[in-house]
């Protein structure tokens, strides 16, 4: 079935819309209700949703700023613009009277557009919802005769509400124009429809006097029409503007190169965030061109051992492309090697902080910290707990840095997942499955590590149970197996690395800290995790090694750091 991401739960305009469009084009759709904008990006470049919709901007309340940021940082490709009248219904329970009405909910935009008929309305007070649906949902379940929410007229019939008064908007010709999106890695690109297409881009002009009258002269010049032509204050960067304009044309048109050729040449910056068909442009006759797994695949998949029926979902049949987890402006299983580093335990603010720094300065990209730790000694310090997750919370937004951090248990598992970028889940609890499921009814990235005496097979098992409640989000470690061999505090399994690469679409980290125990020791191993094909590392760093509560002996200066990041740096990206 065809999976399309939104924003917002059942009876959303974005749900109308895309429910609609789809069954314009007679295809099934299943539509796919998440918390945030961001969530609808990455459930697109997962896997999980084949599209995502999101808004670019509303005739009266004008651009959403969310849609073009987040197609631009993700690199969305877009597919289709997907105009949609904005209908606004009042809706009440059974029994329930305009004039009795004292609260309206709606979301924040639909409350500016429909500000005329609020005003009008003595007596009640508007409150601002997280979502349309979600307003028409409350409405319902709390069977109050005050209340109404401003839907669309698919949330009264889904929720059971009456319609208490019809086109509650300012302006009757209230539309949201949006963007179906797909992965820029999608299998088989969505093709053009025959009709007219568009281009969006984002651009900054130099400062220097008629440059951007020479970009729009460019334009008028090729003959290409400016649908759009908007200026944006460029956030974190006080007095300087970003355009979003529209050209009616193609990429692929001579003439629109020619443009943006000179147009570039003019910008500071130009973003193109790609070509689109226009809204009702005709659906093309053309079938869709098939593109065979062997152009796509990274890599050539050998057959798979019996076991694999085991894990499906995490099987590398399932996305030959390979999957890469997006975690903040950071992706986890792609081209980049990724370093995760940071203390074993949060110590105190000054410690991971001070770590934070140091490993940001040295090119990390994620920053680790335990503060739930799973100790073999019940006397031994056990990690600061919910404060050491605020303590590594702080200190990843001061340095920027996303952050990872231990869960341990199943009632950890929603404030982790709210207060860190991606949940571990430790060697020793890698067959608790009761925490496997409750990560996996999260979005939130999970680095999965391979327990002390688990095969490979057992670790894709665990994954699966992850990826089987819906969170597609798994990062697979190595880091270290139980064998006869006690020089090293484990044996680091290297090998484990090109056979998972061959067996599992995820994405495969190396903890050489873990590994071996010893710092010395790291460095070699971390060179070869590169060498051997890890999307990353995980290593363990401590301002003070000889004061470390936990790992000690296999932390990590910031010096030692340092030389393992230049030596990462000399080894060529795998593959090259
Ligand atoms: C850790 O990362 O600090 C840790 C406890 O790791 P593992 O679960 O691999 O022992
Ligand atoms: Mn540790």
């Amino acid at each position: 079935m065809l999976i399309a991401a939104y924003q917002g739960i059942d009876g959303a305009h974005s749900d109308v819309a895309l429910r609609a469009h789809f069954r314009d084009r007679g295809v099934t759709v299943e539509t796919l209700g998440l918390p945030a904008f961001r969530d609808v990006a990455v459930a697109v470049l997962s896997g999980r949703a084949r599209y995502g919709l999101l808004p670019l901007e509303n005739s009266i309340a004008g651009t959403f700023r969310d849609g073009y940021d987040l197609i631009a940082r993700y690199e969305l490709r877009p597919v289709r613009e997907i105009v949609w009248r904005m209908q606004h219904r009042l809706l009440g329970i059974r029994g329930a009277e305009l004039s009795k009405i004292r609260v309206i909910e709606a979301h924040p935009s639909v409350l500016e557009e429909c500000g005329r008929f609020l005003a009008a309305l003595s007596g009640a007070r508007a409150v601002p919802a997280l979502d349309t649906g979600l307003s028409a949902r409350q409405v319902a379940e709390r069977n109050d005769p005050t209340l109404a929410a401003i839907a669309p007229p698919e949330a009264g019939e889904r929720y059971g509400l009456v319609e208490l008064a019809e086109n509650v908007a300012d302006h009757p010709d209230n539309f949201t124009r949006f963007l179906l999106v797909e992965s820029p890695r999608a299998c088989e690109p969505t093709p053009p429809d025959r009709g007219a297409r568009r281009t969006s881009v984002l651009f900054t002009t130099r400062h220097e006097s008629g440059a951007l009258t020479r970009s729009l002269i460019a334009l008028a010049e090729a003959g290409i029409n400016l649908s759009k032509l908007e200026s944006r204050p460029r956030p974190g960067r006080p007095w300087e503007y970003l355009f979003y304009a529209d050209l009616d044309s193609d990429l692929h048109d001579a003439r629109a190169q020619k443009a943006l050729e000179v147009m570039r040449a003019e910008t500071s910056e130009l973003r193109v965030l790609g070509s689109y068909d226009v809204a009702g442009a005709a659906p093309t006759l053309e079938p869709t061109p098939r593109v065979t797994p062997s152009e796509t695949a990274s890599c050539p998949i050998p057959e798979l051992p019996a076991s694999s029926k085991n894990w499906p979902k995490a099987a590398r049949t399932h996305c030959p492309a390979g999957t890469r987890v997006p975690v903040r402006d950071v992706e986890i299983g792609g081209d980049a090697f990724v370093v995760i580093a940071g203390p074993c335990s949060v110590e105190s603010r000054d410690q991971v902080l001070a770590t934070a720094e140091a490993v940001r300065a040295r090119g990390a990209a994620l920053l680790r910290g335990g503060a739930f730790k799973p100790r073999t000694n019940p006397y031994a310090f056990q990690g600061l707990g919910w404060e050491g997750v605020h303590l590594l919370g702080e200190a990843g937004r001061l340095t920027g840095m996303p952050t990872v951090s231990e869960v341990m248990s199943v009632d950890q598992v929603e404030a982790m997942s709210r207060a860190v970028d991606v949940l571990q889940i430790g060697a020793r609890n890698m067959q608790n499955f009761d925490l496997l499921r409750a990560v996996g009814r999260t979005s939130t990235p999970v680095l999965l590590k391979r327990g002390m005496s688990a095969s490979l097979d057992e670790l894709l098992a665990a994954a699966e149970y992850v990826l089987s409640e819906g969170n597609p989000h798994v990062i697979l470690c190595e880091r270290g197996i139980r064998t006869f061999e006690t020089a090293t505090r484990n044996t680091l399994d290297l090998s484990a690395v090109p056979v998972l690469r061959e067996r599992t679409h995820l994405p495969i980290l190396v903890d050489p800290s873990h590994g071996v125990g010893v710092r010395r020791w790291i460095r070699p191993l971390a060179r070869a995790a590169k060498a051997v094909g890890a999307h990353g590392i995980i290593v363990e760093v401590h301002p003070n090694p000889a004061e470390a509560k936990s790992d000690a002996d296999q932390a990590l200066t910031f010096d030692d750091f340092a030389v393992i990041m230049a030596d990462l740096d000399a080894i060529p990206p795998f593959g090259a």
